[in-house]
């Protein structure tokens, strides 16, 4: 027996309790005839004490010897503390050491294993293994076991089976690129890895499996943006004989169970929001309703006057800073500056303070007197003491540009609270979704997807106003979901393929298999994938998903730890049948 007990367990009851303790040193202070040493395991810590009158001194000089992150077994006797420590949970209690094993040596670790350690990002990924020895990546693995343990079981209550579908597949059209996976028994042929299970789980469904779920790998061969990684977790789920009303109750009772178990907190039913709306108010399709600041469409009090700038614009939109007109000069040229930057990309910016008096002061006074200042702060909802900001230009990109000075501003002024929770459902996407590049319409949730009821002619004049029964959970500014009720007639799916510019040998190739199935009695069906990473960070109350993953991908996509990708020998090139071409 290596343990007795764990080095989170004991209390003022062991006391006089003959026990075996194993773990890693943490650190230990050495005062000549008596050493402390704090031992660690996933549980807690440990005091241990070597007590020269009270035991022995070859063991303190054992004791002496111990370098941090040694592996050791001690066995002892719990006594209580001299000088108790109330923040730690044992620290009513120390172990008076009568015998002391070294499991292990360690080398002297390349950072500290504390809550704040010296290590950086990098270092701190090569050396993963340590990294995890750490309070705040242990317990963010132990969170993301809690969320998906009851996951399981909320999904396994309500009739769903989890069902594992393969990873060597072929390609699937959740519009990145894929992994491939070359194939020695079929010469010159590539596996894909899935970007998601979209089609096995639509296969599923005509397989009669009713309602599926799955925690599952996906991966997608995107340019890795800040937050994401090529591989990536989503709790995915279909269901058949069902309506979108089945589908957003059965999951936002998911959602709000997650919400309840994992951080105590009760949501009411959650908002549903039309796309055009949430691009409307907050410019952008996945809206953190913690706070206000809605967007306010100025063009018929803002276009009537000499101002070439809004004159010309397609929108002239803007909100209310809560509190803004307490913002400096400077702090107000740092906003500017701010939304002018590329990654911003607005050409300037508008402001008028409403001042506590009732009256206003702006930055195109030249052009607007104060009853066009009044209609400006209705038109955003603008209270006294607030700071208007304007921005105008093309409609979509003004939107974003202002969206994003919205999240900024939130962001500075605290209004982005951790421990608030805004779920919400965004609704009736557009279908389709144009491609300046390729100069083509693409689906914007995948081709599989099911326009309104009606919608389909609309397909012949007006692409891009088709809307699809598609739908994304939205928390706290993230999309934590998306999914749609889907087409199960072939005659539609190969309309559908045909739009996107699939030609009928194309669409059979790839999707054949699926188009044959649905000649079999396909079932209404829909369904929805969470992302489960990033679900898990917010629950945990953070908005970056590495701390979730035991062991992720930095932002080219490498394992440092394990240093991956990693070419590959010759020998194996030939039994694969490849040659590289490498451009550089
Ligand atoms: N397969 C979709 C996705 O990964 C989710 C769904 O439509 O169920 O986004």
């Amino acid at each position: 027996m290596y343990r007795s007990h764990n080095c989170g367990e004991l209390r003022a009851a062991h006391i006089n309790t003959e026990v075996t303790l194993a773990g890693w040193v943490q650190k230990s202070r050495d005062k000549g005839f008596i050493v402390w040493v704090d031992l660690r395991d996933r549980y807690g810590i440990t005091q241990l004490v070597f007590d020269e009158e009270r035991t022995s001194k070859a063991l303190i000089e054992q004791a002496q010897d111990l370098g941090r992150e040694f592996v050791i077994q001690v066995k002892g006797t719990v006594i209580e503390r001299a000088s108790k420590n109330p923040n730690m949970p044992t620290g009513d209690i120390e172990l008076l050491v009568s015998e002391l094993n070294i499991l292990n040596e360690a080398k002297i670790p390349p950072f500290t294993i504390e809550d704040k350690t010296d290590g950086g990002e990098d270092i701190r990924m090569k050396y993963r293994y340590l990294d995890i020895r750490r309070n705040p990546v242990k317990n963010s693995l132990i969170f993301r076991h809690k969320v998906t343990q009851e996951v399981r079981n909320y999904l396994s209550n309500a009739g769903f089976i989890e069902v594992e579908t393969p990873y060597l597949i072929k390609s699937t059209p959740e519009g990145a690129r894929d992994f491939v996976v070359p194939s020695r028994m079929n010469e010159g042929q590539f596996y894909a890895l899935p970007q998601s299970p979209q089609t096995f789980k639509q296969l599923l469904m005509v397989g009669g499996m009713d309602k599926y779920f799955q925690i599952v790998k996906c991966f997608r061969d995107e340019d890795l943006r800040a937050d994401r990684q090529p591989e990536f977790t989503q709790i995915d789920c279909e269901m058949a004989f069902i309506d979108q009303e089945d589908i957003l109750n059965a999951f936002e009772g998911l959602t709000r169970h997650l919400l309840k178990e994992v951080n105590g907190v009760d949501v009411e039913k959650f908002p549903r929001m039309l796309y055009d709306d949430a691009m409307r108010l907050y410019g952008n399709d996945k809206p953190d309703i913690r706070f206000g600041m809605e967007f306010g469409e100025l063009n018929a009090v803002a276009q009537h006057k000499d101002f070439g700038v809004f004159n010309s614009a397609e929108l002239v939109v803007g909100i209310a800073v809560p509190g803004g007109n307490s913002f400096t000069r400077k702090e107000i040229d740092k906003l500017i500056s701010w939304v002018k930057r590329p990654q911003v990309g607005a050409l300037g910016m508008v402001y008028a303070r409403c001042n506590d008096d009732g009256s206003y002061k702006s930055s195109v006074d030249k052009f607007y007197d104060q009853e066009d200042l009044a209609k400006w702060a209705e038109a955003t909802n603008a209270k006294p003491g607030d700071l208007i900001c304007l921005l105008s230009g093309d409609k979509n990109k003004v939107r974003t540009q202002l969206s994003a000075l919205r999240m900024e501003l939130a962001e500075q002024l605290g209004l982005r609270k951790p421990d608030e929770f805004a779920p919400l459902w965004v609704m009736d996407f557009p279908l389709l979704e144009w491609d300046e590049e390729t100069e083509r319409y693409h689906a914007m949730h995948h081709p599989f997807t099911s326009p309104k009821p009606g919608q389909l002619e609309l397909l012949k004049t007006d692409p891009g106003a088709v809307k699809a029964n598609a739908y994304d959970l939205v928390l706290n500014g993230n999309e934590i979901g998306g999914g749609s009720i889907r087409i199960h007639d072939k005659e539609t799916q190969s309309l559908m393929f045909d739009y996107l510019g699939f030609t009928p040998e194309e669409a059979k190739a790839q999707f054949g298999f699926l188009m044959d199935a649905f000649q079999y009695g396909a079932p209404p069906h829909g369904g929805l994938a969470f992302g489960l990473d990033r679900l898990v960070a917010i629950l945990g109350g953070q908005e970056t998903i590495r701390d979730f993953i035991a062991f992720p991908k930095n932002n080219s996509g490498r394992d440092v730890m394990i240093d991956a990708p990693a070419p590959i020998d010759d020998a194996q090139l030939t039994e694969l049948s490849l040659k590289l071409n490498l451009k550089s």
